[in-house]
């Protein structure tokens, strides 16, 4: 990690920060981000102009002027499957000074490698990723896990500042690395949605005699469709951990099905 400088944020610690990809998620976060007193300004594929101006939020379809526009952290919110893609397009050299960039992807590695790659070297880098949602995270965030890596940081002022949104939430902040969280979420996370989307395929919906196991299950249901396939396939196709983890819930599937005694073996015995 670099050594540490002063940070030029404001004394009262609110932040301008700057969103890319203006989706479910960031907005989801942006709520919490306005009510603290940070403000806020956005750029996205679609235009989200009229949602921003309600919402007090300053909405840029040019990302140049974006880039401008004075931001002391930029938090990119994109789909994992675009991300690269979107830093690569964007002209970095309209910065007018270095910034916090910080990603919020449920894959960690993958965040890190591009925004290593693709940022000029006086951007800081904080990988994190938020262990909630909307629907998880609907009633507030209190001990609510959030998970973080502070991959380039010089200003610590601002990564602090940046940070202090999800204490003051009450998350549980955890420091980690970003390998140690794509292996974890793995076999943690990734089986969730993989779950969720069998359940999903399977079209299951509550009876009038469900146990308090199936409606558990029927609500895994929801969670998981309330979140796009593209966070699952990215949850998949950029973790590499992912992978194995897949095999491993064939392999026990098939393992049970083997345990079961034969139905017809046992029913011929039962006719004997
Ligand atoms: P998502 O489907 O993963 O991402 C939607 C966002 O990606 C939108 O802002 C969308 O822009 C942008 N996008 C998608 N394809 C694009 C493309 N080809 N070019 C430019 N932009 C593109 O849904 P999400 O739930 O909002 O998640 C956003 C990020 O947060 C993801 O990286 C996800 O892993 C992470 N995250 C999500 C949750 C959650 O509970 N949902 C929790 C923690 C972390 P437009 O809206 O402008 O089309």
């Amino acid at each position: 990690m670099s050594a540490s400088v002063s940070a030029p944020v404001s004394s009262s610690g609110n932040l301008k920060i700057g969103i890319v990809g203006f989706g479910t998620f960031a907005q989801f976060l942006a709520k919490a981000m306005i009510k603290q007193g940070h403000s806020l300004r956005a750029t996205s594929r679609t235009d989200y102009s009229q949602l921003c101006a309600d919402l007090g939020i300053a909405f840029f379809s040019d990302v140049a002027a974006f880039l401008g526009a004075d931001n002391d952290v930029i938090m990119i919110c994109t789909s994992i499957l675009s991300f690269s893609q979107v830093l690569k397009s964007m002209p970095f050299h309209s910065l007018k000074q270095p910034a916090l960039f910080v990603d919020v992807l449920s894959v960690k590695e993958h965040a890190r490698d591009t925004l290593l790659r693709v940022l000029p070297e006086d951007s800081d880098v904080l990988c994190t990723h938020p262990m909630f949602g909307p629907e998880s995270g609907k009633h507030g965030w209190r001990d609510l896990n959030f998970m973080y890596d502070k991959v380039r940081v010089r200003e610590e002022n601002t990564c602090s500042s940046f940070l202090k949104i999800f204490e003051i939430e009450g998350c549980r902040m955890l420091e980690m690395s970003c390998t140690k969280h794509d292996e974890l979420a793995a076999k943690s996370q990734f089986i969730t949605h993989t779950i969720g989307r069998i359940l999903s395929e399977m079209d299951i919906e509550s009876t009038p005699i469900d146990t308090k196991g199936f409606e558990a299950l029927v609500q895994l249901r929801k969670n998981t469709e309330s979140d796009s396939f593209d966070l699952f396939s990215g949850l998949y196709v950029q973790n590499r951990f992912a992978k194995q983890e897949l095999k491993n819930l064939e392999l026990a599937f098939e393992k049970l099905k083997h345990k079961l005694p034969k139905r017809n073996v046992e029913e011929q015995e039962a006719n004997q």
